[in-house]
Protein backbone atom coordinates (compact mmCIF):
# COMPACT_ATOMS: atom_id res chain seq x y z
CA UNK A 1 0.00 0.00 0.00
CA UNK A 2 1.05 3.55 -0.64
CA UNK A 3 2.07 5.95 1.90
CA UNK A 4 1.10 9.58 1.39
CA UNK A 5 2.89 12.76 2.43
CA UNK A 6 1.71 14.38 6.00
CA UNK A 7 3.64 17.10 7.40
CA UNK A 8 7.00 16.49 5.44
CA UNK A 9 6.62 12.79 6.05
CA UNK A 10 5.93 9.75 3.78
CA UNK A 11 3.48 7.55 5.70
CA UNK A 12 0.65 5.56 5.99
CA UNK A 13 -2.48 7.52 6.69
CA UNK A 14 -4.34 6.73 9.35
CA UNK A 15 -8.11 6.68 7.38
CA UNK A 16 -9.32 3.70 5.22
CA UNK A 17 -7.05 2.51 2.60
CA UNK A 18 -8.19 3.25 -1.15
CA UNK A 19 -7.50 2.21 -4.68
CA UNK A 20 -6.82 3.89 -8.13
CA UNK A 21 -8.25 1.61 -10.92
CA UNK A 22 -7.58 2.37 -15.04
CA UNK A 23 -10.57 3.01 -16.31
CA UNK A 24 -9.59 1.22 -19.63
CA UNK A 25 -9.96 -2.13 -17.75
CA UNK A 26 -10.53 -1.96 -14.44
CA UNK A 27 -7.62 -3.09 -13.54
CA UNK A 28 -5.89 -1.94 -10.01
CA UNK A 29 -3.50 0.52 -10.26
CA UNK A 30 -2.45 1.08 -6.63
CA UNK A 31 -3.78 0.86 -3.39
CA UNK A 32 -2.71 3.44 -1.01
CA UNK A 33 -3.31 5.16 2.25
CA UNK A 34 -6.02 7.99 3.19
CA UNK A 35 -5.96 10.73 5.87
CA UNK A 36 -7.62 10.26 8.99
CA UNK A 37 -9.03 13.25 10.84
CA UNK A 38 -6.08 13.29 13.35
CA UNK A 39 -3.41 13.51 10.30
CA UNK A 40 -5.45 16.85 9.02
CA UNK A 41 -4.96 18.52 12.16
CA UNK A 42 -1.22 17.62 12.38
CA UNK A 43 -0.85 18.50 8.83
CA UNK A 44 -2.25 21.91 8.89
CA UNK A 45 -0.03 22.85 12.31
CA UNK A 46 2.75 21.15 11.02
CA UNK A 47 2.75 23.48 7.43
CA UNK A 48 1.66 26.69 9.53
CA UNK A 49 4.42 26.34 11.67
CA UNK A 50 6.48 25.50 8.80
CA UNK A 51 5.32 28.55 6.75
CA UNK A 52 5.81 30.96 10.10
CA UNK A 53 9.53 29.63 10.47
CA UNK A 54 10.26 31.76 7.29
CA UNK A 55 12.22 29.27 5.69
CA UNK A 56 9.99 29.86 2.71
CA UNK A 57 7.88 32.61 3.05
CA UNK A 58 10.59 34.73 3.56
CA UNK A 59 12.99 33.45 0.71
CA UNK A 60 13.27 36.27 -1.99
CA UNK A 61 10.93 35.84 -4.90
CA UNK A 62 14.01 34.68 -7.00
CA UNK A 63 14.57 31.90 -4.10
CA UNK A 64 11.50 30.42 -4.29
CA UNK A 65 11.39 30.55 -8.21
CA UNK A 66 14.67 28.20 -7.95
CA UNK A 67 12.84 26.10 -6.17
CA UNK A 68 9.77 26.15 -9.18
CA UNK A 69 12.25 26.31 -11.76
CA UNK A 70 13.86 23.25 -10.40
CA UNK A 71 10.35 21.16 -9.77
CA UNK A 72 9.56 22.17 -13.63
CA UNK A 73 12.85 21.03 -14.96
CA UNK A 74 12.30 17.53 -13.01
CA UNK A 75 8.36 17.12 -14.16
CA UNK A 76 9.97 17.80 -17.61
CA UNK A 77 12.99 15.09 -16.91
CA UNK A 78 9.57 12.52 -16.01
CA UNK A 79 7.20 14.00 -18.47
CA UNK A 80 6.49 10.34 -19.68
CA UNK A 81 6.47 8.43 -16.47
CA UNK A 82 3.73 11.14 -15.40
CA UNK A 83 1.67 11.13 -18.59
CA UNK A 84 1.44 7.46 -18.21
CA UNK A 85 0.39 7.73 -14.32
CA UNK A 86 -2.54 9.81 -15.51
CA UNK A 87 -3.59 7.83 -18.20
CA UNK A 88 -3.88 5.02 -15.67
CA UNK A 89 -5.15 7.21 -13.00
CA UNK A 90 -7.94 8.51 -14.99
CA UNK A 91 -8.41 6.89 -18.05
CA UNK A 92 -7.50 9.66 -20.97
CA UNK A 93 -5.93 8.55 -23.97
CA UNK A 94 -2.37 9.25 -23.41
CA UNK A 95 -2.15 12.27 -26.04
CA UNK A 96 -4.45 13.80 -24.07
CA UNK A 97 -2.29 13.12 -20.64
CA UNK A 98 1.18 14.79 -22.14
CA UNK A 99 -1.07 17.48 -22.95
CA UNK A 100 -1.78 18.07 -19.52
CA UNK A 101 2.27 17.41 -18.00
CA UNK A 102 2.94 19.67 -21.27
CA UNK A 103 0.43 22.46 -19.58
CA UNK A 104 1.78 21.59 -15.87
CA UNK A 105 5.41 22.63 -16.97
CA UNK A 106 5.03 25.50 -18.69
CA UNK A 107 2.10 26.66 -16.07
CA UNK A 108 4.95 26.21 -13.37
CA UNK A 109 7.95 28.39 -15.95
CA UNK A 110 5.50 30.76 -15.76
CA UNK A 111 4.58 31.01 -12.94
CA UNK A 112 7.99 31.43 -11.85
CA UNK A 113 8.99 33.99 -13.95
CA UNK A 114 6.11 35.87 -13.07
CA UNK A 115 7.54 35.58 -9.17
CA UNK A 116 10.63 36.68 -10.51
CA UNK A 117 9.44 39.69 -12.50
CA UNK A 118 6.68 41.18 -9.79
CA UNK A 119 6.73 44.49 -7.94
CA UNK A 120 5.55 45.49 -4.87
CA UNK A 121 4.44 49.23 -5.22
CA UNK A 122 5.06 52.71 -4.24
CA UNK A 123 1.66 54.64 -4.50
CA UNK A 124 1.14 57.77 -5.39
CA UNK A 125 2.47 60.31 -2.99
CA UNK A 126 -0.01 62.35 -1.55
CA UNK A 127 1.96 63.72 1.67
CA UNK A 128 5.54 65.45 1.85
CA UNK A 129 6.17 63.52 5.06
CA UNK A 130 5.91 60.13 3.81
CA UNK A 131 6.66 57.47 1.84
CA UNK A 132 3.47 54.98 1.05
CA UNK A 133 4.19 51.38 -0.23
CA UNK A 134 1.80 48.73 -0.85
CA UNK A 135 2.93 45.39 -0.71
CA UNK A 136 1.92 41.53 -1.43
CA UNK A 137 2.21 39.10 1.37
CA UNK A 138 1.11 35.57 1.68
CA UNK A 139 -1.84 34.32 3.59
CA UNK A 140 -0.30 31.44 5.63
CA UNK A 141 -2.06 27.51 5.01
CA UNK A 142 -3.57 27.36 1.74
CA UNK A 143 -6.55 24.63 0.90
CA UNK A 144 -6.27 23.08 -2.46
CA UNK A 145 -9.19 20.33 -3.44
CA UNK A 146 -9.02 19.36 -7.12
CA UNK A 147 -11.34 17.11 -9.14
CA UNK A 148 -10.21 13.93 -10.94
CA UNK A 149 -10.58 15.13 -14.99
CA UNK A 150 -7.33 16.60 -15.37
CA UNK A 151 -5.36 16.41 -11.93
CA UNK A 152 -1.69 17.04 -13.09
CA UNK A 153 -2.91 20.33 -14.75
CA UNK A 154 -5.45 21.72 -12.29
CA UNK A 155 -3.40 20.63 -9.57
CA UNK A 156 -0.07 22.52 -10.74
CA UNK A 157 -2.07 25.38 -11.22
CA UNK A 158 -3.29 25.86 -7.94
CA UNK A 159 -0.15 24.31 -5.64
CA UNK A 160 2.65 26.37 -8.30
CA UNK A 161 0.72 30.16 -7.73
CA UNK A 162 0.16 29.36 -4.08
CA UNK A 163 3.71 28.41 -3.24
CA UNK A 164 5.15 30.98 -5.39
CA UNK A 165 3.04 33.55 -3.07
CA UNK A 166 4.99 31.79 -0.29
CA UNK A 167 2.48 30.13 1.25
CA UNK A 168 2.17 26.59 2.33
CA UNK A 169 -0.50 24.19 0.87
CA UNK A 170 -2.26 21.17 2.03
CA UNK A 171 -3.46 19.34 -0.88
CA UNK A 172 -6.18 17.03 -1.38
CA UNK A 173 -6.70 14.80 -4.12
CA UNK A 174 -10.04 13.48 -5.75
CA UNK A 175 -11.09 10.31 -4.35
CA UNK A 176 -10.32 8.18 -7.61
CA UNK A 177 -7.48 10.25 -8.47
CA UNK A 178 -4.29 10.85 -5.76
CA UNK A 179 -2.02 8.92 -7.45
CA UNK A 180 -0.20 12.19 -9.12
CA UNK A 181 -0.44 14.82 -6.50
CA UNK A 182 1.89 12.31 -4.64
CA UNK A 183 4.28 12.19 -7.53
CA UNK A 184 3.91 16.06 -7.46
CA UNK A 185 4.94 15.86 -3.86
CA UNK A 186 7.78 13.85 -4.55
CA UNK A 187 9.54 16.32 -7.37
CA UNK A 188 9.00 19.39 -5.00
CA UNK A 189 10.48 17.46 -1.99
CA UNK A 190 13.48 16.82 -4.32
CA UNK A 191 13.35 20.74 -6.22
CA UNK A 192 14.05 21.60 -2.09
CA UNK A 193 10.33 22.70 -1.15
CA UNK A 194 11.14 22.84 3.12
CA UNK A 195 9.62 20.43 5.08
CA UNK A 196 6.46 20.58 5.79
CA UNK A 197 5.27 23.26 3.70
CA UNK A 198 3.04 20.93 1.75
CA UNK A 199 1.38 17.75 2.65
CA UNK A 200 -1.02 15.75 0.12
CA UNK A 201 -4.11 13.82 2.19
CA UNK A 202 -6.01 11.86 0.02
CA UNK A 203 -9.75 11.11 1.13
CA UNK A 204 -12.77 11.59 1.00
CA UNK A 205 -14.06 15.37 0.24
CA UNK A 206 -17.00 15.10 3.02
CA UNK A 207 -14.29 13.44 5.41
CA UNK A 208 -11.18 15.00 4.74
CA UNK A 209 -12.17 18.06 2.41
CA UNK A 210 -14.40 19.02 5.11
CA UNK A 211 -11.92 18.86 8.36
CA UNK A 212 -9.54 21.14 6.06
CA UNK A 213 -11.42 23.22 5.14
CA UNK A 214 -12.82 24.00 8.60
CA UNK A 215 -9.66 24.36 10.34
CA UNK A 216 -8.83 27.75 11.82
CA UNK A 217 -5.70 27.90 10.61
CA UNK A 218 -6.61 27.50 6.64
CA UNK A 219 -6.76 30.79 5.11
CA UNK A 220 -7.70 30.34 1.83
CA UNK A 221 -9.93 27.85 0.08
CA UNK A 222 -8.79 27.26 -3.97
CA UNK A 223 -11.39 24.73 -5.12
CA UNK A 224 -12.14 23.24 -8.77
CA UNK A 225 -15.04 20.91 -9.04
CA UNK A 226 -18.63 20.82 -8.66
CA UNK A 227 -21.07 23.80 -8.28
CA UNK A 228 -22.72 21.97 -4.92
CA UNK A 229 -19.57 21.46 -3.14
CA UNK A 230 -18.24 24.60 -4.30
CA UNK A 231 -21.76 25.87 -2.78
CA UNK A 232 -21.41 24.37 0.64
CA UNK A 233 -17.64 25.57 0.66
CA UNK A 234 -18.31 29.35 0.29
CA UNK A 235 -20.38 28.60 2.85
CA UNK A 236 -17.72 27.47 5.21
CA UNK A 237 -15.57 30.33 4.03
CA UNK A 238 -18.11 33.15 4.24
CA UNK A 239 -18.45 31.49 8.21
CA UNK A 240 -14.88 31.96 8.56
CA UNK A 241 -14.25 34.99 6.89
CA UNK A 242 -11.31 33.70 4.60
CA UNK A 243 -11.32 34.02 1.26
CA UNK A 244 -12.16 31.61 -1.79
CA UNK A 245 -11.62 30.72 -5.30
CA UNK A 246 -14.13 28.56 -7.09
CA UNK A 247 -14.08 26.85 -10.36
CA UNK A 248 -17.25 25.31 -10.70
CA UNK A 249 -19.58 23.43 -13.69
CA UNK A 250 -20.16 24.31 -16.96
CA UNK A 251 -22.85 24.21 -19.45
CA UNK A 252 -21.37 25.79 -22.40
CA UNK A 253 -23.14 27.00 -25.48
CA UNK A 254 -21.36 26.39 -28.87
CA UNK A 255 -22.86 29.14 -31.94
CA UNK A 256 -22.38 28.37 -35.32
CA UNK A 257 -23.92 31.44 -36.56
CA UNK A 258 -24.78 31.28 -40.73
CA UNK A 259 -21.75 32.25 -42.49
CA UNK A 260 -19.93 29.56 -40.28
CA UNK A 261 -17.01 27.79 -42.29
CA UNK A 262 -18.97 24.66 -41.79
CA UNK A 263 -15.92 22.41 -42.08
CA UNK A 264 -13.69 24.29 -39.27
CA UNK A 265 -17.25 24.26 -36.84
CA UNK A 266 -18.00 20.70 -37.04
CA UNK A 267 -14.17 19.66 -36.32
CA UNK A 268 -14.63 22.75 -33.42
CA UNK A 269 -17.72 21.01 -32.01
CA UNK A 270 -16.64 17.65 -32.05
CA UNK A 271 -13.27 18.53 -30.35
CA UNK A 272 -15.31 20.99 -28.29
CA UNK A 273 -17.27 18.00 -26.50
CA UNK A 274 -16.21 14.64 -26.94
CA UNK A 275 -11.97 15.29 -26.52
CA UNK A 276 -11.75 14.60 -22.28
CA UNK A 277 -14.89 12.05 -23.15
CA UNK A 278 -17.34 15.21 -22.37
CA UNK A 279 -15.31 15.07 -19.05
CA UNK A 280 -14.36 18.93 -18.61
CA UNK A 281 -16.44 22.16 -17.39
CA UNK A 282 -15.71 23.74 -20.54
CA UNK A 283 -17.05 20.81 -22.55
CA UNK A 284 -19.41 23.03 -25.29
CA UNK A 285 -22.30 20.83 -24.63
CA UNK A 286 -24.90 22.59 -25.91
CA UNK A 287 -24.67 23.70 -29.71
CA UNK A 288 -26.94 25.83 -31.39
CA UNK A 289 -26.82 26.24 -35.35
CA UNK A 290 -29.01 28.22 -37.03
CA UNK A 291 -31.90 27.08 -38.95
CA UNK A 292 -30.11 27.55 -42.38
CA UNK A 293 -27.23 25.36 -41.87
CA UNK A 294 -28.88 23.33 -39.51
CA UNK A 295 -29.81 19.98 -41.47
CA UNK A 296 -26.53 20.01 -43.37
CA UNK A 297 -24.26 20.83 -40.27
CA UNK A 298 -26.70 17.90 -38.22
CA UNK A 299 -25.36 15.23 -40.95
CA UNK A 300 -21.85 16.62 -41.21
CA UNK A 301 -21.82 16.10 -37.48
CA UNK A 302 -23.59 13.01 -37.20
CA UNK A 303 -20.91 11.60 -39.82
CA UNK A 304 -17.77 13.11 -38.05
CA UNK A 305 -18.80 11.76 -34.58
CA UNK A 306 -19.33 8.20 -36.21
CA UNK A 307 -15.65 7.92 -37.29
CA UNK A 308 -14.17 8.92 -34.27
CA UNK A 309 -11.94 6.41 -32.71
CA UNK A 310 -12.99 5.08 -29.50
CA UNK A 311 -10.59 2.85 -27.99
CA UNK A 312 -7.92 1.88 -25.59
CA UNK A 313 -6.32 4.91 -24.15
CA UNK A 314 -2.80 3.45 -25.14
CA UNK A 315 -3.38 3.68 -28.67
CA UNK A 316 -2.19 6.11 -30.14
CA UNK A 317 -4.89 6.53 -32.52
CA UNK A 318 -7.47 6.42 -29.72
CA UNK A 319 -9.82 10.10 -29.71
CA UNK A 320 -12.18 9.18 -27.14
CA UNK A 321 -11.22 6.50 -24.16
CA UNK A 322 -13.53 5.65 -21.05
CA UNK A 323 -14.94 8.10 -18.78
CA UNK A 324 -13.68 7.66 -15.11
CA UNK A 325 -16.04 5.00 -13.56
CA UNK A 326 -18.84 3.00 -14.02
CA UNK A 327 -20.95 4.78 -11.90
CA UNK A 328 -20.41 8.32 -13.63
CA UNK A 329 -21.18 5.81 -16.80
CA UNK A 330 -24.34 5.02 -14.80
CA UNK A 331 -24.81 8.57 -14.28
CA UNK A 332 -24.56 9.45 -18.11
CA UNK A 333 -26.67 7.02 -18.96
CA UNK A 334 -28.93 8.58 -16.64
CA UNK A 335 -29.37 11.69 -18.12
CA UNK A 336 -29.58 10.25 -21.87
CA UNK A 337 -32.87 7.97 -21.00
CA UNK A 338 -34.07 11.75 -19.26
CA UNK A 339 -33.59 13.14 -22.68
CA UNK A 340 -35.22 10.43 -24.75
CA UNK A 341 -38.38 10.98 -21.87
CA UNK A 342 -38.34 14.67 -22.49
CA UNK A 343 -38.69 14.09 -26.07
CA UNK A 344 -35.43 14.33 -27.44
CA UNK A 345 -34.06 11.84 -30.60
CA UNK A 346 -30.63 10.14 -30.05
CA UNK A 347 -28.85 10.79 -33.88
CA UNK A 348 -25.93 8.43 -32.70
CA UNK A 349 -24.25 7.43 -29.87
CA UNK A 350 -26.91 6.46 -26.73
CA UNK A 351 -25.09 3.65 -25.58
CA UNK A 352 -22.56 1.78 -23.53
CA UNK A 353 -20.45 0.38 -25.70
CA UNK A 354 -19.34 -3.24 -25.42
CA UNK A 355 -17.72 -4.49 -28.51
CA UNK A 356 -14.08 -6.47 -28.29
CA UNK A 357 -11.86 -4.87 -25.27
CA UNK A 358 -14.53 -2.01 -24.59
CA UNK A 359 -16.62 -4.35 -22.58
CA UNK A 360 -13.92 -4.61 -19.64
CA UNK A 361 -13.99 -0.61 -19.73
CA UNK A 362 -16.09 2.25 -18.55
CA UNK A 363 -17.17 3.82 -22.74
CA UNK A 364 -19.89 5.44 -23.52
CA UNK A 365 -20.57 6.48 -27.28
CA UNK A 366 -20.16 9.72 -28.24
CA UNK A 367 -23.90 11.23 -28.29
CA UNK A 368 -25.86 13.63 -30.32
CA UNK A 369 -29.29 14.66 -28.93
CA UNK A 370 -32.25 16.40 -31.24
CA UNK A 371 -35.74 17.38 -30.53
CA UNK A 372 -35.24 19.24 -27.33
CA UNK A 373 -35.52 22.59 -25.81
CA UNK A 374 -32.85 24.64 -24.00
CA UNK A 375 -35.45 24.21 -20.92
CA UNK A 376 -34.83 21.14 -20.81
CA UNK A 377 -33.31 19.14 -18.04
CA UNK A 378 -30.05 17.88 -20.03
CA UNK A 379 -29.43 21.47 -21.52
CA UNK A 380 -29.63 23.06 -17.80
CA UNK A 381 -27.87 20.29 -16.02
CA UNK A 382 -23.77 19.62 -16.16
CA UNK A 383 -23.54 16.10 -17.73
CA UNK A 384 -19.91 15.90 -17.71
CA UNK A 385 -19.90 13.17 -20.42
CA UNK A 386 -19.85 12.62 -24.07
CA UNK A 387 -23.25 14.18 -24.97
CA UNK A 388 -24.10 16.69 -27.56
CA UNK A 389 -27.53 18.72 -27.42
CA UNK A 390 -28.15 20.48 -31.09
CA UNK A 391 -30.53 23.67 -30.99
CA UNK A 392 -31.67 25.50 -33.90
CA UNK A 393 -32.01 28.90 -33.59
CA UNK A 394 -33.08 31.83 -35.78
CA UNK A 395 -32.44 35.43 -34.73
CA UNK A 396 -29.52 36.75 -32.82
CA UNK A 397 -31.88 38.19 -29.85
CA UNK A 398 -33.55 34.78 -28.95
CA UNK A 399 -30.27 32.76 -29.21
CA UNK A 400 -28.38 35.42 -27.26
CA UNK A 401 -31.21 35.00 -24.72
CA UNK A 402 -31.54 31.01 -25.11
CA UNK A 403 -27.54 30.68 -24.47
CA UNK A 404 -27.26 32.57 -21.26
CA UNK A 405 -30.43 31.13 -20.03
CA UNK A 406 -28.26 28.77 -17.64
CA UNK A 407 -26.65 29.03 -14.35
CA UNK A 408 -23.68 28.60 -15.57
CA UNK A 409 -21.27 30.96 -17.55
CA UNK A 410 -18.15 29.69 -17.62
CA UNK A 411 -17.15 29.51 -21.47
CA UNK A 412 -18.82 29.63 -24.80
CA UNK A 413 -17.61 28.96 -28.55
CA UNK A 414 -18.80 31.26 -31.38
CA UNK A 415 -18.25 30.10 -35.17
CA UNK A 416 -18.52 32.95 -37.96
CA UNK A 417 -16.77 34.49 -41.06
CA UNK A 418 -17.69 37.62 -39.76
CA UNK A 419 -15.35 39.56 -36.74
CA UNK A 420 -17.53 42.32 -36.11
CA UNK A 421 -20.38 39.79 -35.36
CA UNK A 422 -18.42 37.86 -33.34
CA UNK A 423 -16.92 40.13 -31.17
CA UNK A 424 -20.69 42.05 -30.24
CA UNK A 425 -21.93 37.94 -29.54
CA UNK A 426 -18.75 37.96 -27.90
CA UNK A 427 -19.61 40.85 -25.72
CA UNK A 428 -23.32 39.73 -25.20
CA UNK A 429 -22.59 35.99 -23.51
CA UNK A 430 -22.06 35.96 -19.89
CA UNK A 431 -19.26 33.53 -19.89
CA UNK A 432 -15.45 33.85 -18.58
CA UNK A 433 -14.11 32.51 -21.82
CA UNK A 434 -15.17 32.50 -25.16
CA UNK A 435 -13.78 31.20 -27.74
CA UNK A 436 -14.09 32.67 -31.29
CA UNK A 437 -13.63 30.14 -34.20
CA UNK A 438 -11.75 27.50 -32.23
CA UNK A 439 -12.52 26.27 -28.67
CA UNK A 440 -11.17 24.80 -25.50
CA UNK A 441 -7.69 26.41 -26.22
CA UNK A 442 -5.58 27.60 -22.96
CA UNK A 443 -3.14 29.67 -22.10
CA UNK A 444 -1.56 29.94 -18.11
CA UNK A 445 -0.94 33.99 -19.68
CA UNK A 446 -4.91 34.17 -19.89
CA UNK A 447 -7.00 34.18 -16.52
CA UNK A 448 -9.56 31.46 -16.19
CA UNK A 449 -12.91 31.28 -14.32
CA UNK A 450 -16.41 31.33 -14.73
CA UNK A 451 -19.90 34.01 -14.75
CA UNK A 452 -22.55 33.43 -12.55
CA UNK A 453 -22.18 29.58 -10.87
CA UNK A 454 -19.60 28.83 -12.67
CA UNK A 455 -17.64 30.29 -10.16
CA UNK A 456 -15.70 32.99 -8.26
CA UNK A 457 -11.96 34.34 -8.63
CA UNK A 458 -9.85 33.70 -11.54
CA UNK A 459 -6.63 31.03 -12.06
CA UNK A 460 -3.86 31.65 -14.41
CA UNK A 461 -2.06 35.04 -15.58
CA UNK A 462 0.14 37.77 -14.11
CA UNK A 463 -2.04 38.25 -11.02
CA UNK A 464 -2.74 34.20 -10.44
CA UNK A 465 -0.02 34.42 -7.77
CA UNK A 466 -1.60 37.75 -5.87
CA UNK A 467 -4.51 36.18 -5.48
CA UNK A 468 -3.18 34.20 -2.70
CA UNK A 469 -1.43 36.66 -1.24
CA UNK A 470 -3.00 39.67 0.34
CA UNK A 471 -1.57 43.60 -0.13
CA UNK A 472 -0.02 45.55 3.42
CA UNK A 473 0.14 49.11 2.77
CA UNK A 474 3.02 51.00 4.73
CA UNK A 475 3.91 54.71 5.77
CA UNK A 476 7.01 55.40 6.16
CA UNK A 477 7.78 58.91 8.08
CA UNK A 478 10.05 61.12 6.74
CA UNK A 479 10.24 63.62 9.32
CA UNK A 480 10.21 64.15 13.44
CA UNK A 481 6.84 66.08 13.53
CA UNK A 482 4.67 64.72 15.87
CA UNK A 483 1.11 63.02 15.00
CA UNK A 484 -1.91 65.77 16.37
CA UNK A 485 -2.99 66.04 19.76
CA UNK A 486 0.78 65.51 21.04
CA UNK A 487 1.92 69.03 20.09
P1 LIG B 1 -16.81 16.13 -9.01
O1 LIG B 1 -18.27 16.03 -9.30
O2 LIG B 1 -15.99 16.71 -10.09
O3 LIG B 1 -16.23 14.89 -8.38
P2 LIG B 1 -16.85 17.29 -6.42
O4 LIG B 1 -17.21 18.69 -6.16
O5 LIG B 1 -17.68 16.22 -5.86
O6 LIG B 1 -16.75 17.27 -7.98
O7 LIG B 1 -15.34 16.98 -5.98
C1 LIG B 1 -14.25 17.80 -6.26
C2 LIG B 1 -13.29 17.72 -5.11
O8 LIG B 1 -13.94 18.23 -3.94
C3 LIG B 1 -12.84 16.31 -4.75
O9 LIG B 1 -11.48 16.35 -4.33
C4 LIG B 1 -13.75 15.96 -3.59
O10 LIG B 1 -13.20 14.98 -2.74
C5 LIG B 1 -13.83 17.30 -2.89
N1 LIG B 1 -15.02 17.45 -2.02
C6 LIG B 1 -16.25 16.91 -2.18
N2 LIG B 1 -17.06 17.27 -1.17
C7 LIG B 1 -16.35 18.06 -0.33
C8 LIG B 1 -16.62 18.75 0.90
N3 LIG B 1 -17.81 18.68 1.48
N4 LIG B 1 -15.64 19.47 1.47
C9 LIG B 1 -14.42 19.57 0.87
N5 LIG B 1 -14.10 18.93 -0.27
C10 LIG B 1 -15.04 18.19 -0.87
Amino acid sequence: MKEIFIAGEWRMGRGEPSKSFFPADMSLNAEFSTASLEDVAEAIEVADRAWRDSSWRDLLPTERAKVLFRFADILERDREALAQLQMRDNGKPLYETRGLVASAIATTRYVASTLETMDNELTNQRMHDAITLSLYEPLGVIAAITPWNSPIASEVQKLVPALAGGNAVILKPAEATSLIALELAKRLEEAGLPKGILSVLPGRGSVVGNAIVNHPLVKKISFTGGTNTGRALAHIAAERLITTSLELGGKSPTIVLDDANIELAVNGVIYGIFSSVGQACIAGSRLFVHRSLYNVFLAKLIEKTAALRVGHPEDPATQVGPVISEQHLANIDRYVQQAVAEGGKIEIGGKRLLAGELAKGSYYAPTIITGLSNRDSVCQEEIFGPVLVVLPFEDEASLIAEANDSIYGLSAGIWTENYRRAWQLARRLEAGTIWINTYKKFSISTPFGGYKESGIGREKGRLGILSYMQQKSIFLSLDDTPNPWCD
